[in-house]
């Protein structure tokens, strides 16, 4: 079963449609983005009704502002893991940590920003556990796999055909990298490496990030060598 991938930019945040005999959506973006949501969803042939998932990578703002207002017009179910959840189901906001000199002088400026930062709640269908989720009830052939590290509640979407949806495992557009690479924020970078090597392991090939482009995983494999 073939899966067509259709990028969403939701603000600064790219999130996907997964298209195969059912359709899931990754990510619900910055805040107030439902418009841009709808807009890029008329580019396929589908109907919000159509959308019967929504996985959320992790509990950063920029993942999860939008998803209250996409739940709203899809009526999908959200799936998210459980160290997470409190991210979208009580507003909270974790504090980010820069893993590089740019990571720190971006973590900065994310804690000033964050107290005006407002994330409309919704509930949590699916409390995804450490275990592998399979997708293929929801017509994706692929599973959820947890890949702490970047928050310990992370997780990536990985079809059977390679095509890995990491979230911010990798980042690939300014003004957070300028070349394809793991991230510059990491609750703990340790724990991102060996997520990483599990990925691989597991057959990732593209890596879809959640900024910016898809790259190869050769980029990562030659990183964590
Ligand atoms: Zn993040
Ligand atoms: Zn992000």
């Amino acid at each position: 079963m073939d899966v067509r991938v259709h990028p969403v930019p939701l603000g600064y945040t790219r999130s996907y449609i997964l298209i195969g005999e059912g359709a899931v959506l990754i990510d619900g973006g910055n805040p107030k983005k439902v418009g841009s949501f709808l807009k890029s969803l008329k580019q396929t042939s589908l109907n919000p009704q159509d959308i019967q998932l929504i996985v959320i990578t992790h509990g950063h703002f920029d993942h999860i502002g939008s998803v209250h207002e996409i739940q709203k017009v899809t009526g999908a179910k959200i799936a998210m893991h459980y160290r997470d959840k409190d991210c979208l189901e009580n507003s909270f906001k974790p504090g980010v940590r820069g893993v590089t000199a740019w990571g720190r002088v971006l973590a900065s400026l994310t804690s000033l920003m964050s107290p005006f930062m407002h994330i409309e709640p919704a509930e949590v269908d699916i409390v995804l556990e450490d275990e592998d989720f399979s997708l293929v009830k929801f017509g994706i052939p692929g599973k959820i796999i947890h890949t702490p590290g970047h928050t310990m509640g992370c997780v990536s979407v990985l079809l059977d055909n390679g095509d890995a949806f990491v979230g911010d495992m990798a980042m690939n557009s300014f003004p957070l990298r300028l070349t394809p690479g793991p991230p510059v924020f990491a609750e703990d970078f340790d724990r991102v490496s060996k997520s990483w090597q599990g990925l691989l392991d597991a057959g990732a090939s593209r890596i879809f990030p959640g900024h910016g482009k898809s790259f190869s995983a050769d980029v990562i494999q030659k990183i964590l060598s």
